[in-house]
């Protein structure tokens, strides 16, 4: 016996729920991709992009996954051999490093651990020893998806100029742009990347990047570019150069919907949103943490990300069981423990098109996983949750 008729419920850190709007976006011909009307999509979404990261500086839209998203931030800046340093918080920021390395940079990882945020002082430390400035640009993301952590970006920002370092410093937001607050130019952050299928409840295809004037200036003569990255070739007039060929006409369509209901939920409230309910999320996971078993993966509660929370699981309780009852029982398909956290961890995505009863059915489903299953626990989670989203949203 289940009970999963109706749709299943994606609790993944990507892709994420598209409302109802989006996907109908997408239903209708595409344009001209000469006409005015592209023209102005295009216009608009640069654009907005350009203030969902916050920066006065020039966006750029691929058709690409977040992967493709790295390397056009690299090829953009770097040259052959050039030194680039990882903060390592995770997963993602050394992927984006590998990356950096097969195509032919240096790369140096200061070493971090999954369970806690990057140091700004570390980082201070190790750029203060760099005399002759052989770093060329530092790499960290905003939120780790497969820790769940939150790096205070904006402190090692400080903490880069604070050690008086010209390194572009550049920031990977796949799993935070619009649900937690971004200041791109404010913060001192040269190149910033994004994707359409996280936080920003479009489908996957489309990879964001912004460059202010400092990363354009490197540019000029970086060695590691190539035809389609190039943001040379985007910032021409010419508006099929703007995507080095045919636009990806529906999935601008989706993206143009999706940024429309954000703005006019409002940036502000949409972060308050993320707050409110991964704040259910970590009520409930510290009740259920009472039973010795499930655990938060980051320890620190100033570093756990709005938007996703990885869960660990001792003593020898197999996540995926839980994760396969809560899908195939319940229908909700629960985030899997990955890189140094596989079989060791699941995790509850509440990131873009989220609500209360989203992540309280969530909650609840998990809950009745761990009953099912006798994996011992807290009692009362969910209902933690529940006084916790009562107690903050006013009537
Ligand atoms: C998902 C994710 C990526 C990779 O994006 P893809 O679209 O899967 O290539 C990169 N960085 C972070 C932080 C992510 O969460």
């Amino acid at each position: 016996m289940t009970v999963r008729a109706g749709r299943e419920f994606l609790a993944i850190p990507g892709p994420t729920t598209m409302p109802d709007e989006v996907l109908q976006a997408m239903h209708r011909p595409a344009l001209d991709i000469y006409s005015h009307e592209m023209v102005e999509l295009t216009e608009s979404l640069l654009a907005d992009l350009s203030r969902l990261f916050a920066t006065k500086g020039h966006s750029y839209i691929y058709i690409a996954n977040g992967h493709g998203a790295w390397e056009a931030t690299l090829s953009n800046v770097l040259s052959r051999g050039d030194k680039v340093l990882v903060l390592e918080s995770g997963r993602f920021a050394v992927n984006w490093g590998n990356a950096a390395k097969a195509m032919g940079a240096e790369v140096e990882v200061l070493e971090g651990d999954w369970r806690r945020a990057i140091r700004p002082a570390d980082v201070e430390a190790r750029l203060r020893q760099d005399k002759s400035h052989s770093i060329k640009a530092v790499l960290a993301v905003q939120v780790d998806t497969a820790s769940s952590v939150f790096n205070d970006i904006e402190a090692i920002g400080k903490a880069i100029r604070a050690a008086g370092h010209p390194a572009l410093f550049m920031v990977d937001t796949v799993a935070s742009l619009g649900c937690m607050p971004f200041e791109m130019d404010a913060w001192g952050i040269d190149v910033a990347m994004s994707g359409s299928q996280k936080g920003l409840m479009t489908p996957p295809g489309l990879g964001f990047v912004a460059a202010n004037d400092r990363a354009r200036e490197v540019h000029k003569t970086a060695g590691l570019r190539t035809p389609y990255w190039d943001w040379t070739e985007r910032d021409g007039s010419e508006h099929y150069r703007k995507y080095a060929g045919t636009a990806p006409v529906h999935l601008l369509f989706a993206l143009r919907q999706a940024i429309n209901m954000l703005f006019a939920e409002g940036l502000e409230n949409a972060f308050e949103r993320h707050r409110l309910l991964a704040e259910a999320v970590r009520r409930a996971v510290a009740v259920w943490s009472e039973g010795q078993v499930l655990g938060f993966n980051i320890g620190e509660p100033s570093e756990r990300a709005n938007t996703v929370t990885t869960v660990t699981m001792s003593d020898g309780y197999d996540p995926i069981a839980l994760q396969r009852y809560c899908k195939e029982k319940c229908g909700v398909v629960l985030g899997t423990g990955i890189g140094e956290l596989q079989g060791q961890a699941f995790r509850i995505a509440h990131m873009g098109h989220v609500n209360a009863p989203m992540i309280l059915g969530t909650l609840g489903v998990i809950e009745v996983a761990l009953n099912a299953l006798d994996i011992p626990h807290g009692k009362g989670g969910t209902e933690a949750a529940i006084e916790w989203l009562g107690e903050s949203v006013s009537a």
